[in-house]
């Protein structure tokens, strides 16, 4: 009873005083609110257990409750709460070479607290060192449509979503956009192939028609998640870095999401050959979610023009709370944990031997196709598969909610292009059980199939 009526009270508090991300305002309906969670699993408060088939926003990584990781952060805070890294401490360093080392290095890491600060500090980084090397022309930066870099104002400018941009732009100056590898719904036409080459192609023409010299740099995930879900062809990123050499474009890679294991390697851009990015932003899954942490690590290269350089070598960016002593911790332990268990080579092994049986939907008549790789899996919902018509949004709100009725949890693309909130993303925490990963499965088949 008590709890019920706690319970109560704290749903009007949240409604007077709480404003929720992606905030849409809805008297009738009351967020869920969850009161513990364990492995993949959370509770709500009305004792319901659920598989949180997103990791919260793909970022809890090792799932809830890994006692490690929180006495990390308890003995880090005990033994030393805060230091700025104007100076130094222990676990930054461990952590900055810990990072190199699984980017096959050297890097070197800038910290934050998230990934839109992560990307902010790569857009100043690229810019400075452009100038620092004599092109102070070079200001532009290319990302795709559809992707989303963050809620700053550079990451928001990168992010070429409509419906995240129109309510508050004008943008930063400086960001242009391309047509992202998107084989399903080509903008290069109908059945054509290579189509994710054309759209690498489409950058190198984007560079010569600006000028080279006024582009400092590229950004992309190396799988757009958040905007649909896209698994390009290996050779796509390949190609898009060769570009950027040719043009002395650097090469951002978003890792946000993607790094530490979510695509079943330790970074999405090592899927494609030959990849050595310039810079790799990081945040979610370097830390599971347990604490705040924002990376941006950049390669010796680019480092290179920040050491002995004068006066001009001064990087002028500092974030308070970047590198806290407890995130790095925390992150030092995630990490150990993902190398001690194996995780990333057992979410690639677990994606083609389990959650591969999500392919099978697309012989469903409203399933227009399934996308995945590692632990994340995209099925794009489509009225009619020669239009390629997308589902309505009361449809897709009608299959996650039938999921969220059976326990689980799944989640959707924002609607990238108006209309366009058609995909359904599944990313569950790496560290799910196979029984984990079979209850997902044949939870969104039931609801697929009868529904689609
Ligand atoms: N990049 C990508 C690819 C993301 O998905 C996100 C967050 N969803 C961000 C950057 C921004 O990260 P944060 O919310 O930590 O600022």
């Amino acid at each position: 009873m008590k709890m019920e009526t706690e319970t109560k009270d704290l749903v009007q508090m949240d409604k007077d005083h709480l404003w929720h991300a992606m905030h849409r305002y809805n008297e009738k309906d009351a967020p869920m609110m969850a009161t513990e969670g364990s492995g993949s699993w959370f509770t709500d408060t009305k004792g319901d257990k659920y598989l949180d088939g997103v990791s919260g926003l793909w970022c809890l990584n090792l799932g809830h409750g890994r006692k490690e990781i929180a006495q990390a952060a308890y003995e880090q805070m005990i033994n030393l709460s805060y230091f700025p890294l104007t100076l130094s401490h222990r676990p930054a360093i461990e952590l900055s070479a810990k990072i190199s080392e699984h980017l096959m290095g050297p890097y070197t890491t800038f910290f934050t607290n998230s990934g839109s600060e992560a990307n902010e500090t790569a857009f100043k980084i690229a810019r400075q060192y452009h100038s620092q090397n004599g092109n102070q022309g070079k200001y532009k930066f290319i990302s795709r449509y559809r992707a989303y870099h963050g809620n700053t104002f550079g990451a928001l400018s990168a992010t070429a979503q409509a419906n995240r941009r129109v309510k508050y732009d004008p943008a930063v100056p400086g960001f242009l956009h391309v047509p992202p590898p998107y084989s399903y719904r080509s903008p290069f036409g109908e059945n054509v192939e290579n189509s994710d080459l054309l759209a690498a192609e489409y950058i190198d023409q984007v560079i010569n028609f600006e000028g080279a010299e006024t582009v400092a740099g590229v950004i992309l995930e190396p799988f757009i998640s958040g905007g649909g879900v896209l698994i390009p062809s290996k050779e796509y990123l390949t190609r898009v870095s060769e570009i950027c050499k040719k043009h002395d474009v650097l090469l951002i890679v978003d890792e946000v999401v993607s790094g530490f294991g979510r695509t079943g390697k330790m970074f999405g851009f090592m899927h494609s050959d030959g990849v050595q990015p310039d810079i790799v932003t990081m945040a979610k899954g370097l830390t599971s979610g347990y604490l705040p942490l924002g990376a941006t690590a950049v390669n010796s290269r680019i480092y290179e023009k920040f050491k002995d350089n004068g006066n001009l070598n001064h990087f002028r960016h500092v974030s308070t709370y970047g590198g806290h002593p407890a995130s790095c911790a925390v992150a030092l332990k995630n990490i150990e944990i993902l190398e001690n268990e194996n995780i990333v080579q057992r979410v690639s092994e677990l994606s083609e031997s389990t959650l591969s049986a999500l392919f099978e939907l697309t012989a469903l008549d409203k399933v227009g196709e399934v996308r995945g790789v590692g632990f994340l899996y995209g099925i794009e919902l489509v009225e009619d598969k020669k239009t390629k018509m997308p589902v309505s949004e009361e449809f897709m709100g009608e299959i996650i909610g039938a999921c969220k009725a059976k326990g689980l949890i799944i989640g959707r693309n924002g609607d990238t292009v108006p209309g366009y909130g058609n995909v359904l993303i599944i990313a569950p925490p790496l560290s799910s059980t196979v029984e984990d990963l079979r209850f997902v499965i044949e939870t969104v088949k039931s609801v697929l199939c009868e529904l689609c």
